[in-house]
């Protein structure tokens, strides 16, 4: 059903919401912005903070002029870092660029877009915006995909997103089970729709799926530079398929919308690929520490194999109680409303010894009031 008016449109879209920023909790909880740590948002501790002069070479990008809007070295520092042509490339101002183009390439209102919950929240968001259907499918109680589901659910759908390893629950996803999907989509008489695999947590673990994108012609493999790679406020994404599927995508992405400093800054990173895996080799080491203590604490989380945990708390009341404590405290985290299927559960990002000891000692003081 295709929405008469933009008001409209507008005003029924899901909004994707960050928690406040520093700044709106500093002033509502009296604090110094400067103390605030975030733990909601899965970015990595600052290793790459020596941008832009250690990589390599002089730093020099011509900033009177429009960046080249084909992004060549950038698009040539992604394609060898995945092992593809640069043909093979987009990049977007972050992931969520490349999703949104996505969207606005593969659905039509009334379509279907399949998402598999929970996960990524942009990909509803970005579905509504098309006035595309949303088909949500529940995944299993262990956070695994629903294979058949899924599948079932393919026929007429313009995308299927499919988020490996899974934000929010930090769960990888079986290439059988990607497979799976992708041969039941290739088998469907229209093409069957594109199939997005968004491996923005790659780093941390898993085996890509960017050497299918060949023998699989409707897979996009999505990818940022914000995770492992830690360059967030950068704002870089890309995504690898066949040229096909890139030649399509092309067609709408606006020529300039990655900064000049930005493209030049992910390049060079993208040629530097081990800052980042030393990056996550530290944080799946901290993380596991960090699991442990939530443990001993009474909150074991999900396993997870990304820079972030998932943690259920109790009542949609008792995980607002901490919520509260830890934000009195300075820490944000990532929460889920009532009505979300995870209500009742906080997401914490791994970040350094020091800022995961500070969190430690609030969520280690309220689980003792709790079983007192
Ligand atoms: N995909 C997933 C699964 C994410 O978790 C995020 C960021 N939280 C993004 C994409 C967006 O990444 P970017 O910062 O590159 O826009």
């Amino acid at each position: 059903m295709s929405l008469e008016t933009t008001e409209a449109l507008v005003a029924s879209s899901n909004v994707y919401t960050w928690e406040p920023p520093n700044r709106v909790i500093a002033a509502r909880y009296g604090l110094d912005p400067a103390d605030i740590l975030r733990f909601d948002t899965n970015t990595s501790p600052a290793v790459l903070s020596y941008l832009p002069d250690a990589l390599e070479g002089p730093w020099d990008p011509p900033l009177h002029e429009y960046p080249d809007s084909t992004y060549a070295e950038l698009a040539e520092a992604a394609a060898a870092y995945v092992g593809a042509e640069p043909l093979e490339i987009l990049v977007g101002c972050g992931a969520d660029e490349v999703l949104d183009i996505i969207a606005k390439t593969h659905l039509a209102p009334g379509q279907r877009s399949v998402i598999p919950v929970p996960t990524y929240s942009m990909y509803a968001v970005l579905s509504g915006q098309r006035e595309a259907e949303v088909v949500s499918v529940p995944r299993r109680p262990d956070h695994r995909l629903d294979v058949e589901a899924v599948i079932t659910a393919l026929p007429g759908a313009g995308v299927v997103w499919l988020c490996a390893p899974n934000n929010p629950t930090g769960t990888p996803e079986s290439r059988e089970d990607l497979l799976s999907i992708l041969d039941a989509a290739a088998a469907l008489p229209d093409g069957g729709p594109a199939v997005v695999v968004d491996e923005a947590y790659i780093e941390f673990h898993g085996t890509s799926l960017v050497d299918l994108r060949e023998r699989y012609r409707a897979l996009i493999v999505v990818r940022t530079m914000s995770k492992a790679f830690a360059m967030t406020g950068l704002r870089v994404g890309y995504c690898v398929a066949s040229r096909a599927a890139i030649e399509r995508l092309e067609r709408v992405r606006p020529p300039g919308s990655l900064n000049t400093l930005s493209a030049k800054a992910a390049a060079r990173a993208l040629r530097a690929p081990e800052v980042a895996a030393a990056n996550a080799a530290a944080l799946a080491e901290e993380r596991e520490w960090l699991a442990a203590r939530l443990a001993e604490a009474g909150l074991p989380p999900t396993p997870s194999v990304t820079n972030f945990l998932l943690c259920h708390i109790g009542s949609p009341a008792e995980a607002d109680g901490l919520n509260e404590a830890l934000l009195r405290g300075g820490i944000v985290v990532r929460t889920f409303g009532p009505r979300s299927p995870l209500a009742g559960h906080l997401r914490f990002t791994v970040r350094n010894r020091e800022q995961n000891e500070r969190f430690l000692s609030i969520i280690e003081a309220w689980s003792a009031g709790r079983s007192a």
